[in-house]
């Protein structure tokens, strides 16, 4: 199956998840877990989040491809219409916005890979590792120390200016609004003509002649009325958009000087895959309910300012501030810009927030993209375990840093 299918399979079901239903298959295990605490997150302020993702007729849709074997990964990215309308016990609160977007989505292969079969650690049911998903489909036990391929590893959307669909359907409104004042104008000159000047024939001739000039000339002037008010609104909102995302122009030019830095450290490192990860990371610590025993996050701040956010929007850049090497650890530092819909006593506010996060990784181990935290193999026992809340095997105790397979957040901070 390929990647673009894949993916428009998975938001197919990533809608009904919001909505209450299973967990999207294609959903890797640790884009489940996310997934299960961010539905965890608007239950408990009781929030129901309805998400929508409206296509676009002309839209980019294209495919990045990157081998890195033994994985092949695909970014595939189209225009579309995201939207998230929040809703508190039936009553609507707030949409997340109206513009269109461009989504970007990461499909994670595994050439030649055969799904692995697991055996449930309650019940013994054993099956291939992808019925698992929503849980042990015997006795309904979550776990998630596994892995399958193909999976959607992340996705994030960027903000796009105009909406063309809109656009389109305005001129056909603009049209059809014309032929509606031709027919007015038609029936009234020919109602005048018949009725006031008693003439029938005079009534049907000029009111076919009037209703034809109003038509003609009504929908010229419609729509150069209509051009000038887009024009003037695409103007002024090109400007509020310039103002607004001038900061993350600036981090975009960064881009080059990290993955120059990166390029010391890794072969092939890939941008696009670490923006992905980022998010992720931050999007998990914002959306677990207890920080302290994280292995992901090992920061000194408590971070409970993050409990009340509901929803988070990656605005399309985060700025490299640096990097450096402490011992065999590799630091980097960096600027990601954010919005986060934040809920308090029921009300939704929308925040442009820039976080000052910081990243830690051991240097003595190649970068694993089909990597999970939740699914991590003992070096002493060869043990499968979920790292997520452990730092030692629980089958034979051996301590196990998580700093050796991935990036481990140790500062989040607003800016
Ligand atoms: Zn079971
Ligand atoms: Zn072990």
């Amino acid at each position: 199956m390929d990647s673009a299918q894949i993916r428009d399979e998975f938001f197919e079901q990533y809608k009904d998840f919001y909505a209450g239903g299973p967990v999207p298959q294609y959903a890797s295990n640790d884009f489940a877990y996310y997934l299960e605490c961010h539905r965890k997150r608007l239950d408990d302020k009781g929030i129901t989040a309805v998400k929508k993702i409206e296509r676009i007729e002309d839209d980019i849709n294209k495919v990045l491809h990157k081998e890195k074997p033994p994985y092949v990964l695909d970014m595939t990215f189209k225009e579309c219409n995201y939207e998230t309308e929040y809703y508190k016990d039936g009553t609507f609160l707030a949409r997340s916005d109206k513009d269109t977007e461009t989504l970007y989505c990461n499909v994670l292969h595994k050439p030649g890979y055969q799904e692995e079969t697991i055996s449930c650690p309650n019940c013994g049911h054993s099956a291939g590792s992808k019925s698992f998903i929503n849980g042990c489909p015997m006795c309904g036990t979550r776990f998630k120390t596994f892995k399958f391929f193909p999976c959607v590893t992340s996705f994030y959307t960027l903000p796009k200016f105009i909406d063309r669909s809109k656009t389109e359907r305005s001129l056909k409104d603009v049209v059809k609004l014309g032929v509606i004042l031709a027919v007015i104008v038609a029936i009234g000159v020919f109602l005048y003509n018949w009725l006031a000047e008693g003439s029938l024939g005079a009534g049907i001739f000029f009111g076919i002649i009037a209703g034809l000039i109003t038509g003609w000339l009504g929908t010229i002037f419609l729509y150069l009325g209509f051009s000038l008010i887009l024009g003037i609104t695409a103007f002024s909102r090109m400007f509020a958009q310039a103002a607004d995302t001038s900061d993350i122009q600036a981090a975009r030019l960064t881009k080059k000087r990290f993955e120059t830095d990166m390029a010391r450290y890794f072969n092939d490192f890939s941008y696009e895959y670490f923006e992905g990860k980022i998010q992720d990371l931050l999007k998990s610590i914002i959306y677990s309910d207890n920080r302290s025993d994280l292995s992901i996050y090992k920061g000194q701040d408590q971070l409970g300012f993050l409990d009340d956010v509901i929803d988070v929007e990656y605005r399309g850049g985060f700025k490299y501030l640096g990097s450096t090497v402490v011992g065999d650890v590799l630091h980097v530092r960096l600027i990601n810009y954010v919005f986060c819909e934040v809920c308090i006593d029921g009300k939704i506010k929308k925040y442009q927030r820039s976080f000052n996060m910081e990243l830690i990784r051991r240097l003595n181990r190649a970068e694993d993209l089909g990597f999970s935290v939740h699914a991590v193999n003992c070096s002493t026992c060869g043990a499968t375990f979920d790292a997520m809340h452990e730092e030692k095997c629980p089958h034979c105790g051996h301590p196990y840093e998580l700093i050796n397979d991935d990036w481990v957040v140790i500062l989040v901070r607003p800016g």
